[in-house]
């Protein structure tokens, strides 16, 4: 299609209205109105008595980029949503049952220009421990080893690369304060009706009072029910079920037992996976599963039989396809959150594309008139970003050595992307991997979970081949020495975050 540069809605754009307050609209309100408040009059609908999905509470260390630009300060923000610090996340009977490895956010040893730290470590593995000592490929990795041990602390240098657990509502809440100091007005009523101009862009919501919130711009965050970009602009959805069989979830909160660790943890079932993220004061668990395997009702039965505190609350049953909306940004609408797309919580990745939703909107804003050049090149981006984070989840399903319930068995049989094939069959031959540009997840988290599920390379790079026994060892040695020096000074994460973001 041929696209011209005249704007699409001609005049600038003043009025954006945002509708839906959950941790998307609330995530948008913040920036959008920090960065672009001061020429624009934003408003916010949302209504209480349809709520939140009120789950999505572990995240990625991105988030921090987040808070800088906001200008939060972190112990306010972690007292304020009850937080603990993330280092990684522990992959219970993935590969196979009775077997974890770890995701970590730290870099793993050190790389040479030509070959990545893989390959040294490979070449040891094949001399063997008794020629050259080498471990496991997490010894070399401090916020791995960190995690493990449960120990946090801020680093002065090169700190530790983190992220958090924080409890959702209060997150949104927390956010919403922020939004509304900038200016942002909140309007509470459940939208009845989505009022479109005579060329089909969107003119105004009608609320069940019967009073109309008009715009020049609209930002869909109304959950999975999209309701502006999916059900009035009848934008279709990409469904990926038939590579993430996974379509329900049930969560459910307990008090604490124990120690709040600094990982989500996630362990795999015959019928999908389980969620643990302990947060200050209490803990979020969840079940996620595939629906024609297991039953709502055996799912809640089976999530409160492997729970380990008391539970605070009915567990909730949540439906979703994994997917994505075909475009995520048409006319004067633009879909973050949910309402654009969902890709299971395997890898906490939603609340990062909240982030990139609303940054990548505010590099494109259409302030001086919507044009489609900006329209297809947000969608590119979306697009692409997704993709990869798509292979990157599926990864986890597809290598394992799991057999044991027909879950799994489809997962060994189903093809993938034909993107992921290209990265297992690399890392499979020769032990390499490449970022693509603007790819969330780098080479580490690629290798880490690579090796984690169970995929051995059948070579390495010859650089590593270069260098003898002794050598090696002591490459290898020094990088080992240096991580167990900086863990012994951590202390413990239950402490640190105690002293460090307790609530006052
Ligand atoms: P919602 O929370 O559903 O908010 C929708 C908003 O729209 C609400 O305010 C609602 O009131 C409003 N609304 C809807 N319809 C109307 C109407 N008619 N009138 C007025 N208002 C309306 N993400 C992570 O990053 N990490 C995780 O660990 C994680 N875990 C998850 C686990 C599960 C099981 C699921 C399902 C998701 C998880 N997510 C996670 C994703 C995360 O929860 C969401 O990305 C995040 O909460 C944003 O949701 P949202 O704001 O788009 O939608």
């Amino acid at each position: 299609m041929q696209h011209t540069n005249a704007p699409l809605r001609t005049g600038p754009v003043r009025r954006v209205v945002i509708a839906g307050g959950g941790t998307a609209g609330w995530m948008v309100a913040a920036l959008l109105s920090k960065v672009l408040g001061k020429g624009l009059e934003i408003r916010l609908v949302e209504s209480d008595e349809i709520g939140t999905v009120g789950v999505g509470e572990a995240t990625i260390p991105t988030l921090l980029t987040y808070h800088q630009l906001l200008g939060i300060n972190e112990q306010e923000f972690m007292a304020a949503t009850q937080a603990t610090f993330k280092l990684g996340i522990q992959f219970e009977n993935w590969r196979n049952v009775g077997e974890d490895y770890v995701h970590s956010f730290g870099l793993t040893g050190k790389d040479h220009w030509t070959a990545g730290f893989q390959h040294f470590w490979l070449a040891a593995r094949q001399r063997g421990e008794q020629r050259v000592p080498h471990g496991d490929y997490g010894d070399y990795c401090l916020e791995l080893r960190a995690g493990l041990e449960n120990r946090f602390a801020h680093l002065p240098r090169n700190g530790l690369n983190y992220a958090f657990h924080l409890d959702a509502s209060r997150y949104a809440v927390f956010l919403r304060g922020i939004s509304q100091g900038h200016g942002v007005q909140r309007i509470e009523g459940k939208i009845a009706q989505v009022l479109q101009h005579d060329d089909g862009d969107i003119r105004a919501l009608r609320l069940a009072d019967g009073s109309e919130v008009e715009g020049d711009f609209f930002i869909d965050c109304t959950g999975f029910r999209s309701l502006l970009l999916g059900q009035t602009l009848g934008v279709g959805f990409e469904d990926w079920s038939h590579w993430l069989p996974c379509d329900s979830a049930v969560a459910v909160q307990t008090a604490s037992v124990g120690e709040a660790v600094p990982y989500t943890r996630s362990i795999a079932h015959p019928f999908g996976w389980q969620w643990r993220i302990p947060l200050q004061h209490r803990v979020g668990n969840g079940l996620v599963f595939a629906s024609r395997y297991l039953g709502d009702d055996e799912a809640r039965a089976m999530l409160l039989q492997k729970i380990e505190g008391e539970a605070l609350m009915q567990p909730r049953v949540l439906k979703f396809t994994p997917g994505q909306r075909d475009v995520t940004w048409k006319r004067n609408v633009v879909a973050i959150g949910l309402a654009s797309g969902f890709l299971e919580p395997l890898e906490s990745t939603s609340i990062h594309l909240i982030q990139r939703g609303i940054t990548r909107l505010m590099q494109c804003f259409p302030a001086g008139g919507i044009h489609q050049t900006d329209i297809d090149e947000y969608n590119r981006q979306v697009r692409d970003e997704i993709e990869h984070i798509r292979d990157f989840i599926i990864l986890h399903y597809k290598v394992t050595n799991r057999r044991d319930a027909p879950l799994w068995q489809h997962c060994a049989a189903m093809d993938v992307p034909q993107s992921l094939a290209h990265r297992i069959q690399m890392f499979s031959d020769t032990a390499r991997v490449f970022k693509a540009p603007h790819e969330l997840f780098g080479e580490n988290s690629w290798i880490q979970v690579m090796l984690g599920q169970g995929l051995t390379p059948g070579a390495h790079h010859p650089t590593a081949d270069l260098m003898g026994d002794d050598e090696l060892g002591h490459f290898l040695g020094e990088i080992r020495k240096q991580v167990a020096r900086q863990l012994v000074q951590l202390p413990r994460h239950e402490d640190y975050v105690r002293s460090y973001a307790a609530p006052v």
